[in-house]
């Protein structure tokens, strides 16, 4: 045991030590700058693997990002007052048109299933098409896809399936669409017929299917008779003559695979009755989004969105005269009950 007297002087050398080498430390910063010692730390330019899984009961979902995208607000049809509105908070806000293409695979333990397929080279300008790269970072093979479900024939949602050389990138997968889609977007008389900005849709969706009906690969369905257990076809007319949601059930657990019923989600859940130059039926578009958005609202889906920011899986919640999207929380846990 030391006495009092030596504690307190030990305790008065070990303070003064400590001062001396913080007045050295002060003076060589003061003498090379603050971050002598740190080199500066390089910028990454990449980013995380575009997926994110989630499971809904026995299922694994897994979203794949094709690719970012920003609506042009001349695409939008709606009422004077809407439109004003939206150009003005588009001032304030330039980020309110931002959009994504997404595809999303379902892996039922049966099935590996691909709703929607992204852009690949065909839409986009190149930033798209993605999703066969973000379906290889999330542990699967396009070999491994047995079936591909398509909302509808446009090519933000059909080019992945395909390569510019006619080759298909889902060798094993059977690809199945709507009758009424089929029959408008592969007809060739229909398409000698359309306006000539409506042309390259014609003919991308042609070219796009092609290698999958010379393989026999590309079946069409009528009624709502499902494609595999578990799974519910939902009509969504307007946006193309055979739109269609899939949904999908496990254990009490709901999703839905929305297609475009929401191409820009800041604008059109608050004004649901907006729709875009690319509803073939914009009547119809916004009937069925309005029935939609509301019956969704009121019940406990999941909701995976194509063009809703990525993920693009929320919920729905009614809120003023439109509805609030409530996006599903990050979590790194997603296996456990
Ligand atoms: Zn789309």
């Amino acid at each position: 045991m030391s006495s009092p007297v030596l504690r307190s002087r030990n305790v008065l050398k070990r303070n003064s030590m400590r001062f001396a080498a913080a007045l050295l430390a002060a003076l060589a910063s003061f003498v090379a700058g603050p971050n002598v010692a740190l080199a500066a730390a390089p910028q990454h330019h990449d980013q995380v693997p575009g997926f994110y899984r989630l499971k809904v009961g026995d299922l694994e979902v897994t979203a794949l990002f094709d690719g970012p995208g920003v609506f042009d607000s001349h695409w939008l049809n709606g009422t004077k007052a809407t439109m004003d509105g939206v150009v003005k908070a588009l001032h304030e806000d330039p980020h309110m048109l931002d959009a994504v293409d997404t595809g999303y695979l379902v892996n039922t333990g049966k099935h590996l299933i691909l709703v929607d397929a992204g852009s690949g080279t065909w839409y986009g300008g190149g930033k798209l098409g993605h999703l066969a790269g973000n379906l290889r970072s999330a542990g699967y093979t396009p070999e491994e896809v047995d079936i591909v479900v398509v909302t509808h024939l446009h090519s933000d949602h059909i080019g992945g399936l395909t390569t510019q050389d006619g080759k298909r990138v889902f060798p094993n997968a059977e690809v199945y669409v709507a009758k009424p889609e089929n029959d408008f977007w592969l007809s060739p008389e229909i398409a000698a017929k359309a306006p000539k900005d409506a042309q390259p849709f014609f003919q991308s969706a042609q070219a796009i299917a092609e290698p999958y009906i010379k393989a026999g690969k590309w079946h069409t369905f009528s009624g709502s008779e499902p494609i595999v257990d578990g799974m519910q076809i939902v009509p969504l007319h307007g946006h193309t003559p055979g739109h269609t949601g899939y949904e999908f059930s496990s254990m009490g657990q709901t999703i839905l695979f929305w297609g475009d019923t929401i191409n820009v989600q800041r604008v059109q859940l608050q004004h649901p009755e907006v729709t875009n130059i690319f509803d073939i039926d914009p009547t119809a578009a916004a009937a069925t989004g309005n029935q939609l958005l509301s019956k969704l609202a009121h019940e406990d889906v999941l909701i995976a969105g194509p063009h809703m920011l990525f993920p693009g899986l929320g919920r729905l919640h009614k809120e003023g005269s439109g509805y609030s999207w409530a996006p599903v929380a990050f979590t790194d846990q997603w296996d456990e009950k």
